[in-house]
């Protein structure tokens, strides 16, 4: 009794009816879809149709076990049948009367149909968060091959708080630059009479001297946003990275005009182009191609000024130093003895310091010290007062930071032993040696307590006014560095001398080979044989070939044997010489573990005053 399943019409119903509906819809209740209201026949009445002659086609469809019947004269109502599970009789009488019948699976596919909607329908949910999901992990890939973009890496400042009073010892530095603070204050000034302003400054000197902190006290006189990046920070593993880094860079200091960018360490994107072991870096060039570009783009009176730093100038790209680009080059040398003392001046200001504290005498001890070094000295010596529950920092904290920043830590001081009284003569025969030959810097203190990797050292106050060193001055200083290595030699015999003495000729060795090669103070004469080259990664040209044939070096390297064991014997004269004082000095170094230098040359200078006394003395 049931009729052609109007499937299409069910699904159609079914959809206003919300899909999930129609699932179950569709699936519990495929007779509920069958249901209509079409004529039948009973399976009999079709053989007498049959039979009469009345029937013009039959649709046969096994699978759900039902004919449709198409009455002559009646072509749109057809009428169904339900036929049994076998049916040959009615084929054949189909046959015989020659009705036209066709087997149709239309129940069977309609099912089918309807069951790849239904899988479509669960499936639709999936895609769509399928899609969803390729939407977002689509959006954060194209996050990922943004990030030059959005994650900047360089600082911003609106205002630095630093000003030239904080900056010292600079001073040629500091004139110069205040023509840049004027440009980013007033650029008027300069543009009305027809002036171009610089765009690039680069800052040279070495680590500590306060090229930063400069490029910061200019923004901060001139009251503009500073902009700061360290040249490995545009470089990434990616190539164009750096490159679009820099864009925004200069994108964000324009919407800022007028600022100040600083680009530390310029040498790590701005070295020489195809240059080092395995020629070129892309990333790198493109980087300093698009700085390059962008130095270019803006003209130099919009407020923006660049001030880029580096320690190595040499190996920068010329391009980068082209007029328009960084072509004034400010020097920020290492601070003097008058530098210091206005650093360390600037760096007392906010520390509580004893009165009897003398500036002076720190800066005079610490030679070779940068800017950063002295704020650090001042720094550990502050925290020294305090673990030590005082008011006030004193010269012994001082003393004791500027030890300890040189030398490094204090270790525990060694036990009496035979390896004591070793390392005391090594250090007396530095410290005797020094106060005995003429023109060598005094001696400071001479100690037994171990720090860093040395088991014992002794001091000495360079005296750098002087600036010049002679070359007799500059033998004393290899022979009294010997004076460690001679010392065990006398005292302990050949066979007992110790590694201690390593770091003394290696510093020998390369003094006297500069003697021979760079200063001329040799039997080759007054001839510079410096190789020129700088280390291979970094410089231009990585086949450097030295200069000079081997013949002319094996000539250097016998001249600087000869300067060395010529001083070597002067070393061991001396000491032998000196031997009963040599000794006197290690006892009482045993004793007491560290000599002052005062006290040293007053024990120096009785025994040579009364040699015959001391030694009757000491028997
Ligand atoms: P650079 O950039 O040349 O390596 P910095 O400017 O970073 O050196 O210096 C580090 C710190 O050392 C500064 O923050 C400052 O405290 C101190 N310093 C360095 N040079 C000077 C100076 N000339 N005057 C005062 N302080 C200095
Ligand atoms: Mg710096
Ligand atoms: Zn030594």
């Amino acid at each position: 009794m049931r009729q052609q399943p109007a499937s299409g019409k069910v699904f159609t119903k079914a959809i206003a009816a919300g899909w999930l509906l129609v699932q179950s819809l569709a699936v519990v209740t495929p007779a509920l879809a069958a249901k209509s209201d079409n004529k039948s026949l009973t399976y009999g009445e079709l053989f007498q149709k049959i039979n009469s002659g009345q029937v013009a086609q039959v649709k046969i469809d096994e699978a759900q076990g039902i004919a449709q019947v198409q009455l002559k004269g009646q072509p749109n109502e057809p009428q169904q049948v339900t036929l049994l599970d076998q049916n040959p009789e009615l084929i054949r009488d189909l046959r015989d009367h020659h009705v036209a019948f066709e087997e149709v699976r239309s129940y069977a596919e309609s099912q089918a149909i309807l069951g790849i909607l239904i899988n479509l329908l669960w499936i639709l949910p999936l895609v769509f968060l399928f899609l969803l999901f390729i939407r977002r992990s689509s959006n954060a890939s194209s996050q990922a091959l943004n990030f030059g973009k959005s994650r900047a890496r360089f600082q911003m400042e609106a205002k630095t708080g630093v000003t030239f009073s904080d900056v010292a010892g600079i001073d040629e530095a500091k004139e110069e630059l205040q023509e840049v603070v004027t440009f980013l204050k007033q650029p008027e000034r300069f543009t009305a009479i027809g002036a171009k302003i610089p765009k690039g400054v680069l800052l040279v000197g070495s680590p500590g001297t306060g090229k930063t902190l400069l490029a910061r006290a200019i923004a901060g006189e001139a009251g503009v946003p500073f902009f700061s990046i360290s040249g490995s920070e545009f470089v990434e593993m990616f190539v164009g990275v750096g490159a679009s880094r820099v864009r925004d860079l200069f994108r964000k200091a324009k919407e800022n005009a007028p600022c100040l960018i600083f680009i530390d360490e310029i040498d790590a994107v701005g070295r020489q182009r195809g240059a080092g072991i395995g020629g070129g870096n892309d990333e790198r060039e493109q980087t300093l191609n698009q700085l390059l570009t962008e130095m270019d783009g803006f003209e130099g009176n919009n407020g923006i000024i660049i001030i880029a730093a580096t320690n190595r100038p040499d190996v920068l790209d010329s391009a980068l130093l082209r007029p328009g680009r960084f072509d004034r080059q400010v020097i920020v040398d290492a601070p003097d003895l008058k530098g210091r003392l206005e650093i360390l001046k600037v760096h007392a200001r906010n520390k509580k310091i004893d009165p009897s504290i003398s500036l002076e005498a720190v800066a005079r001890r610490t030679p070779g010290f940068s800017g950063a070094d002295l704020a650090n000295l001042l720094n550990e010596a502050a925290i020294l007062t305090a673990r030590r529950h005082k008011d006030a920092m004193t010269m012994l904290e001082i003393d004791d930071a500027i030890d300890r920043v040189v030398a490094g830590m204090e270790g525990t001081p060694l036990v009496d032993s035979k390896n004591k009284r070793l390392i005391a003569y090594h250090e007396v025969g530095h410290a005797l040696l020094a106060t005995l030959l003429k023109g060598h810097d005094p001696l400071q203190k001479v100690t037994l307590i171990p720090r860093g990797q040395a088991r014992g050292l002794t001091w000495f106050t360079p005296n750098e006014e002087q600036g010049l060193l002679s070359r007799s001055q500059l033998k004393s200083r290899i022979t009294s560095t010997l004076g460690g290595r001679a010392a065990e030699d006398i005292v302990f015999g050949k066979g007992e001398v110790t590694t201690g003495a390593g770091n003394d000729l290696q510093q020998i060795t390369g003094l006297a080979r500069q003697m021979v090669t760079k200063f001329g103070m040799s039997e080759l004469g007054p001839v510079s044989l410096e190789n020129q080259q700088g280390e291979v990664f970094l410089g231009r040209d990585w086949m450097a070939k030295s200069e000079y044939s081997e013949e002319i070096a094996a000539q250097v390297d016998a001249q600087v044997r000869e300067i060395i064991s010529e001083c070597y014997q002067q070393a061991k004269q001396l000491l032998q010489a000196n031997r009963i004082l040599m000794d006197r000095l290690v006892d009482l170094l045993s004793e007491q573990e560290t000599i002052e230098g005062d006290r040293f040359r007053q024990i120096v200078a009785e025994y040579s005053q009364f040699p015959e006394q001391q030694l009757a003395a000491s028997r």
